[in-house]
């Protein structure tokens, strides 16, 4: 049996159109099937076909699989006279006027009535034919929140529908899916392509086909079931315990663990590249080093070196808590590749991390003639070709980079070794990119790190295809950081203690984060409250950091809190991961109420890193919701990276289930690696099964639930 995983390309595999569907021509749309393109769909030209794109959804199948955030009820009318402020009402009316006005803007205001009371739809964007299309006498149906004015009440950009008879607008037998949009692009309109994409699919045997061990019901009933709720599933799926559900999750994870094992068999069928030298590489760093190494550390290198030695690519997680140490052990992996002459690269989240990994490497090795090259996005272009140069022809064996190592014009010259750090951050696709960047397509090891504690099962969830070292001690003399939770209110008293720490030596973090995830805001958030600080703190040198940054300004800022040159360093959350500066001892994190527990852990994990006694204060805006009370207790319980996440999953609650975690970036649409962990362990099991009986289904389903498998398979 041959795995290449080619066959999961969508043009090259078994999805592949058996005659390939010719390019559109006006009128001549081909008969649907589920792997033609979504711009022939009716009602998708190619603008349209574009903002699919965007959503990820290229072929008919796609939309099958992109679910719901949330439904509306619109089974029933309200009567006018009925209406409060704030309800959100589906509700029927005759127009009886309709003018555009121009004050305060220019808006069309459409009066309804339906016998009783009146209402006013209000539209600020609108073309001629909506405003033609509701002439007096004609009905309306609208959805929408009513809010109520001086003149009574009315909703402004109403989803809503005309016709000429009552009768035509009847409301919806079934409950209404939201679905997760872009600009450009409206409910009705995806709900109608989505529709479409399922009568495609009741027409297809092939998708149809029962799928072995998997619980019912089948599929396409359970698609329906999420697309076209009846009010009587709402219960159970808000719970995300409906049938329906599980047996998307299921289906899911498997294709998740398909996907994954055939990646490693892939792998595991080249050629490894031996590497003697770890064992003598690690005793070299450990004289360069002011510290001795752990013993966790010592037994990670060991069972790196095993995997060097053995005759296939090793793929391998490094898991251990924030502070763990776990860049020493990479340093020596990459160490032993230098000395084996060959190159070593590891990948960073961020420009940050990457300086810092880059400054780090270059400390440790340079007394021992090993030269470290950055390969950064915002390097100037010659100093990028320079770049680009050395690492194609060698000259410079270790490299230190952000995502611009994927970029397809950068070559190594003998790529030995890809170190990954902080996984979470990167999709498999990315990790897959840069293990093909070795010239003579030998493939190199990988060395995955993360600090991110995750239970068990989920690590086969999500690193199915690697083997896992655990790193379960921190370096010795680590005292525990207190923490504390400190409302706003107080912040005087906090500054005070930032005061005294500073002015006994110490250094401080004082982190801005936001509830959007905006680069440009985070940056004018920090801003503004550096130059409070500035004015609070006189006494003190504040410095500045955020992702908006230059290069250049970024460094010299980090360069300036690391030796000392400022005290308190206003960030955002950019140094969440990886940043080490022993020294800092007070974490004040602003607005704590706002974060995860794991980024709250990785945010605290910045300090406790000297010898001191380690402060966190989390500084947060009365009221607390009981979820944000809930996460700040057990910041304050424990420091215990693994119980966090243990909590984390408890506090989870549902009715985020509808398929949108933050797991875009392992590519699952709907399960949840967390909640639905135990689910693995069976599928696992039945992953083997297929496997072996049923190989060509594991492909079908991999190409049904891993929709870009295009990523898989390019890279
Ligand atoms: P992480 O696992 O979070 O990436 P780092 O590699 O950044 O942790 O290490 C955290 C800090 O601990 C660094 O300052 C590093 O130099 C230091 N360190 C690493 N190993 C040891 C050790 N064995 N003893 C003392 N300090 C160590
Ligand atoms: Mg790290």
């Amino acid at each position: 049996m041959c795995w290449c995983l080619n066959k999961l390309c969508p043009d090259g595999g078994l999805n592949k159109p058996k005659a390939r569907t010719s390019r559109a021509t006006p009128g001549s749309k081909p008969a649907l099937k589920l792997y033609t393109e979504v711009a022939y769909l009716k009602g998708a030209g190619p603008a349209v076909a574009a903002k699919l794109h965007l959503l990820g959804l290229r072929r008919v199948q796609d939309l099958l699989f992109h679910l719901p955030l949330r439904y509306e009820d619109r089974r029933q009318l309200t009567p006018l006279i009925e209406l409060r402020p704030g309800m959100e009402v589906l509700v029927r009316g005759r127009v009886v006027a309709s003018e555009v006005r121009f004050a305060p803007r220019r808006n069309l205001r459409v009066a309804i009535d339906d016998g009783k009371a009146g209402l006013v739809l209000r539209f600020f964007y609108f073309n001629e034919a909506q405003h033609q299309a509701f002439a007096n006498g004609r009905w309306v149906r609208a959805f929408g929140t009513a809010r109520a004015t001086a003149h009574g009440y009315e909703i402004v950009h109403p989803e809503y529908r005309v016709a000429d008879r009552e009768d035509d607008l009847p409301a919806e037998a079934k409950l209404t899916p939201i679905y997760p949009l872009v600009a450009g692009l409206t409910q009705s309109r995806l709900r109608e392509l989505i529709r479409q994409a399922l009568e495609t699919a009741a027409a297809d045997l092939e998708f149809n086909e029962r799928l072995p061990g998997l619980p019912l019901p089948e599929t396409l009933t359970a698609l329906r079931v999420l697309h076209q709720p009846a009010g009587s599933d709402l219960p159970t799926l808000l719970t995300g315990q409906h049938p329906a559900q599980l047996r998307l999750v299921s289906e899911e994870l498997l294709a998740h663990q398909l996907c994954m094992r055939l990646l490693r068999g892939q792998t595991q069928a080249r050629a490894g590249i031996g590497i003697e030298h770890l064992p003598s590489a690690a005793g070299k760093l450990q004289e360069q080093l002011p510290f001795a190494m752990t013993v966790a550390q010592r037994r990670a290198i060991a069972e790196i070196a095993e995997d060097f030695s053995s005759s296939s690519p090793m793929l391998r997680l490094l898991q251990g808590d924030v502070g763990s140490g776990k860049t020493v052990v990479a340093a020596a992996a990459m160490l032993a590749c230098a000395q084996a002459g060959l190159q070593a690269v590891m990948m960073a989240p961020t420009e940050l991390l990457a300086e810092q990994h880059a400054r780090n490497l270059r400390q440790w090795l340079a007394p021992l003639k090993v030269e470290v090259g950055l390969l950064i996005g915002r390097l100037k272009k010659s100093e990028k070709d320079a770049a680009l140069k050395a690492a194609a022809s060698g000259t410079i064996p270790l490299w230190v980079g952000t995502h611009a190592l994927f970029q397809s014009e950068v070559r190594f010259a003998k790529l030995g070794l890809v170190v990954v750090d902080e996984q979470h951050r990167f999709g498999v696709g990315q990790r897959l990119s840069l293990r093909d960047k070795g010239l003579d397509g030998a493939t190199p090891h990988q060395l995955i790190m993360s600090a991110t504690p995750i239970p068990r099962t989920l690590a086969q969830t999500l690193y199915a295809d690697l083997d896992v070292t655990v790193i379960d001690e921190l370096p010795p003399g680590r005292t525990p950081v207190q923490t504390v939770a400190i409302s706003g209110e107080r912040r005087d008293e906090v500054l005070a203690r930032i005061f005294e720490a500073c002015r006994a030596g110490r250094q401080a973090y004082w982190v801005c984060t936001l509830i959007e995830e905006s680069e440009a805001l985070e940056a004018q958030t920090a801003e503004d409250t550096y130059r409070k600080l500035r004015e609070e703190l006189p006494e003190l040198r504040v410095g500045l950091v955020h992702g908006r940054l230059k290069s250049v300004d970024k460094e010299a800022q980090m360069r300036a809190f690391q030796n000392g040159g400022t005290q308190l360093l206003v960030a955002t959350t950019v140094i969440e991961v990886g940043v080490d500066v022993p020294n800092a001892s007070i974490m004040i994190i602003d607005n704590a109420e706002r974060l995860g527990l794991s980024q709250l852990h990785q945010l605290r994990g910045r300090v406790g890193r000297g010898a001191t006694v380690s402060q966190c204060v989390l500084l947060y805006q009365p009221p607390l919701s009981e979820a944000g009370r809930a996460r700040l207790d057990v910041m304050r319980s424990t420091n215990d990276g693994f119980e966090i996440a243990q909590r984390d999953l408890e506090l989870r609650g549902p009715g985020e289930l509808l398929g949108r975690r933050q797991t875009g970036l392992i590519g699952l649409k709907i399960a949840d690696p967390v909640r639905h962990a135990d689910l693995v362990p069976e599928l696992q099991k039945l992953a083997d099964r297929w496997l072996a009986k049923s190989p060509e289904l594991a492909q079908r389903l991999i190409a049904r639930w891993v929709g870009d498998a295009q990523r898989y398979a390019d890279v």
